[in-house]
């Protein structure tokens, strides 16, 4: 009961943290700070609520200053990915039963928001193994005579623009538009939809997806840092027996990197890029906020990301944020960075 005053006053939104393990490449680089800056309470568990953040000081004879946090959860490094999962399946499963979800991943680029969200094939992250669970889940339900439809897109959002990521044309120069009925259906015109019918288009559909956002890749000029990856999923239910009709929506945000990209010294496209991503990510962040606090005006139409989620944020729609964060001293401050961000919208 208390659980659910809370969560009402939260206006549906949590907060996890996912802190990465050390890389063998960090572990092994001594001229990289492979110190950790990350502390958390000793329980043995792999599921935490609070951490602490120790920032180096920028002084000699200044100590370090530590930073305490506590969200909804805290996944420790060696947390697997079906471990996160078995957390969110629930927020998941609510979308097949007609809420409207919004899962983002929100860090540092190399921090793990596409290994999360993403994976790769032997550590499947939250899109596939969300796409399995709702349409098996689909499937059992027509026994009880459901019947679902389900449709998936997938698009980036660069510089404010809208790319479609299934379009199977090589050279995309189509304006995609972004518009909402009065039910709450957001269409972006021009977009590629694909029926999910068969589990073989879950699996083509992955490897698409995987193909155009490659994970492994932490070069800090990597595009998709710079871009926020949307995956759609539509699933419109309805039970021949009863008549009842369900509509639900699942959005999973793989967001650009949220290091701070200087816009002082940076010229032509870079000062466009770097713009385009404080811009999009502050936007989020105040939009979150706004509905946090109940306030009358949520400004969505501040960025192209929140005008497209507009529909699924806020009301009775459910939100989750991923904090990804690298665990070395080396990245302290860009975690702290993060934490706090999360901290403001939690
Ligand atoms: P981002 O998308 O935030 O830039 P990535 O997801 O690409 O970061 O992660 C950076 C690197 O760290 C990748 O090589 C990825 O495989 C690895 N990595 C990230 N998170 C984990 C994790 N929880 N366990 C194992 N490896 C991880
Ligand atoms: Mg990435």
């Amino acid at each position: 009961k208390l659980h659910n005053i809370i969560q009402d006053l939260k206006g549906n939104i949590r907060v996890y943290c996912r802190v990465r393990p050390v890389s063998s490449a960090e572990a092994a680089d001594s001229s990289h700070d492979s110190e950790m800056s990350l502390d958390f309470p000793a329980t043995g568990d792999l599921v935490e609520r609070g951490l602490t953040v120790t920032v180096p000081s920028s002084s000699a004879g200044q100590a370090p200053q530590k930073h305490n946090f506590a969200f909804d959860r805290v996944f420790l490094p060696g947390t697997t990915q079906q471990n996160v999962f078995d957390e969110i399946s629930e927020l998941v499963q609510s979308a097949l039963d007609g809420h409207k979800v919004c899962i983002f991943a929100y860090g540092q680029t190399g921090s793990g928001k596409t290994f999360t969200m993403l994976g790769n094939r032997e550590q499947p992250g939250v899109i596939p193994r969300a796409m399995k669970q709702i349409f098996e889940n689909g499937q059992r339900l027509a026994a009880q005579d459901w019947h679902f439809n389900m449709q998936a897109s997938m698009l980036e959002i660069y510089n404010e623009d809208i790319r479609d990521l299934l379009s199977r044309k090589k050279d995309e120069s189509k304006k995609h538009q972004v518009s909402h009925d009065s039910n709450g259906v957001t269409t972006v015109s021009e977009l590629t939809v694909v029926d999910i019918n068969r589990p073989e288009t879950v699996e083509q559909l992955l490897a698409q997806a995987m193909e155009k956002r490659s994970v492994g890749c932490t070069a800090l000029n990597e595009q998709s840092s710079r871009s926020h990856m949307v995956f759609i999923m539509r699933i419109e239910g309805h039970n021949k027996t009863t008549d009842v009709k369900v509509s639900g929506v699942l959005n999973l945000i793989d967001l650009a990197g949220s290091e701070r990209v200087k816009e002082s010294g940076a010229t032509g496209l870079r000062l466009k890029e770097a713009q385009a991503i404080n811009k999009s990510l502050s936007s989020l962040g105040d939009v979150i906020m706004a509905i946090a606090n109940k306030q009358d005006h949520v400004p969505f139409r501040n960025s192209k990301l929140t005008y497209l989620l507009q529909p699924c944020l806020g009301g009775d729609a459910k939100t989750l944020m991923f904090l990804n964060v690298a665990p070395t001293r080396e990245f302290a401050h860009e975690s702290l960075c993060s934490l706090r961000f999360g901290a403001k919208v939690n």
